[in-house]
């Protein structure tokens, strides 16, 4: 994999390079490299979102609400908005490229072939309808991050370890259930995307408990503590495990028994660490709230902290740095709330055009600490077509080195 500095660029002769030469190279016309574009994100972008929309499906029909007619066409025109979403992103950045070189540029730079017209091109997010904004800004926000973490690594400033990030991960935990709990009782509660949402702090107060049985009247939940903590995690280990069992059994669908028998022990950690964080969440809560008679959102601290241990168990770069992520969400969205930030500014819409810039143009200039979420991302809903683009740039400017 290779590395495109800002002086690569500015030394190769590539600079003076057509938008043929660089960005479509399939074929002659600009019109042409448009209309195969758009064809080959079309279908990217419904491989790219039908599961999705399969997962949205089958989680309204677990919640016990029933489907009809009125909620799929709904969820259908979600669907939509997210394709054609998808399908703008990634037909537009040829062809923007093409008109950005007629009008501006006639020279290609590090900057405005892949940065400037991948941040305009992130406009599209208008597709999508506000409280998805909010989602989608989240998941490239902390994209950014796992981007910056690994170019950090690259250039020798930090070693990334498992160890180093479960830490971060139990304190981003910490300070995320505690900022989640508060959350709970302001008028407009933030759109979050997690494992689980922490239940809202309980007014009611009553004596110490001890012992194991039932339940203390300050626990914010019904049924017996027990009950609580072990149908949690229970319920979460099921999820990981399904999760990567699918991953594992669904490209081998054909042969069953293959299949069945790639399955390993270590294809439960995903499943001991979405049970395991759940699990000790609700313990230490349960605890607390036994020992001292009254809820306190206070009590999310030390149990989101030593429930962030189960990360240990499947460690992965980006979640590591979700529950910080977050957390800074939350902190947006109250200083939009109080009136701290301007509330006619597309702020949400901007950041997404600057993360998606970055994103792309890491893709392109930086492989090695781009992350793979990207990587794919790209690849799967412009149908390879930008990795088609990337390596014939990646060629051309070796051919100068
Ligand atoms: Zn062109
Ligand atoms: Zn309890």
């Amino acid at each position: 994999m290779v590395e495109i500095s800002k002086f690569m660029v500015e030394k190769s002769d590539l600079r003076f390079g057509t938008c043929k030469q660089l960005v479509h190279p399939w074929t002659d016309s600009c019109k042409h490299a448009f209309t195969s574009m758009l064809w080959a994100c079309g279908k990217g972008s419904i491989v790219f979102y039908t599961p999705y929309f399969i997962v949205f499906t089958v989680q309204i029909l677990m919640r016990g609400k029933k489907l009809g007619k009125k909620e799929m066409i709904e969820q259908f025109k979600l669907y939509l908005k997210s394709g054609v979403f998808g399908l703008t992103v990634g037909s537009s950045f040829v062809t923007l490229n093409c008109i950005f070189r007629r009008l501006f540029f006639s020279e290609f730079s590090y900057y405005t072939t892949v940065l400037l017209p991948c941040t305009v091109s992130g406009l599209a997010i208008y597709f999508e309808p506000p409280y998805r904004r909010v989602l989608v800004v989240n998941l490239f926000v902390n994209l950014v991050f796992e981007y910056w973490v690994r170019t950090l690594e690259m250039k020798g400033w930090l070693r990334r370890s498992a160890g180093k990030e479960t830490l971060i991960f139990m304190l981003g935990s910490a300070v995320f259930f505690y900022l989640m709990r508060l959350d709970r009782d302001s008028e407009k509660r933030t759109p979050l995307f997690w494992f689980f949402t922490p239940p809202r702090v309980s007014k009611e107060v009553g004596e110490p408990v001890t012992g194991i049985e039932g339940r203390s009247p300050a626990c914010p939940h019904k049924g017996p503590c027990i009950h609580y903590i072990l149908k949690g995690t229970a319920q979460l280990f099921g999820v990981g495990c399904a999760m990567t069992m699918l991953r594992t059994i669904l490209p081998k669908i054909l042969t069953p028994g293959k299949a069945l028998k790639s399955l390993r022990l270590s294809h439960m950690k995903l499943g001991v660490f979405f049970g395991g964080y759940i699990g000790i969440y609700r313990l230490v809560v349960c605890l607390l709230c036994r020992a001292h008679g009254r809820d306190s959102a206070m009590y999310a601290l030390p149990a989101g902290f030593l429930s962030g241990l189960a990360f240990r168990a499947a460690p992965s770069t980006p979640i590591s740095l979700a529950p910080v992520t977050s957390s800074l969400q939350i902190l947006g969205s109250w200083a939009y709330q109080k009136g701290m930030l301007p509330a006619d500014w597309p702020l949400v819409e901007l950041l997404y055009c600057v993360c998606q810039g970055l994103l792309f143009h890491a893709r392109v200039m930086h492989e090695d600490v781009c992350p793979r979420y990207i990587i794919n991302l790209m690849h799967t809903v412009t149908s390879s077509k930008a990795d088609e683009i990337q390596s014939g740039f990646i060629q051309k400017i070796l051919k100068f080195i």
